[in-house]
């Protein structure tokens, strides 16, 4: 847990967010600012700056975050529409928040 990451914070509880999932190794909430009528965060609880960060230890994590994104595109409705699952990857990448984080983006 980093101390000043806007991300840990929300996983400690420190700061308020719109939660959807709470799980013992990955958290999914409301991004503050959506792009879509279904924008979401998968984040795992262990901070990773970001997929440059990853190592194989993440392997089961990383698949957690992208089946929780597939069970939420299916929970929201968007499964047959379409929907994006999305990693920024440092700032040339758009990443602002420096803790690893999974897009789901859709719906209309
Ligand atoms: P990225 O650009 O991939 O780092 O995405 C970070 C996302 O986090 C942006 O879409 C922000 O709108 C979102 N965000 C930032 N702060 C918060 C917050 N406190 N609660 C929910 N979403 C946030
Ligand atoms: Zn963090």
């Amino acid at each position: 847990m980093e101390k000043d990451c806007t991300f840990c914070k929300i996983i400690r509880g420190e700061k308020s967010a719109d939660f959807v999932y709470q799980g013992e190794s990955l958290v999914v909430f409301k991004d503050i600012r959506p792009h879509a009528p279904v924008h979401l965060l998968i984040v795992p609880r262990k901070h990773i700056r970001s997929v440059n960060d990853l190592t194989e230890e993440d392997r089961d994590i990383l698949f957690e975050m992208i089946l929780k994104g597939k069970e939420m595109a299916k929970k929201h409705s968007i499964a047959d529409s379409g929907y994006k699952l999305v990693f920024n990857v440092e700032r040339g990448g758009g990443q602002v928040i420096f803790h690893l984080h999974l897009h789901l983006v859709g719906g209309r």
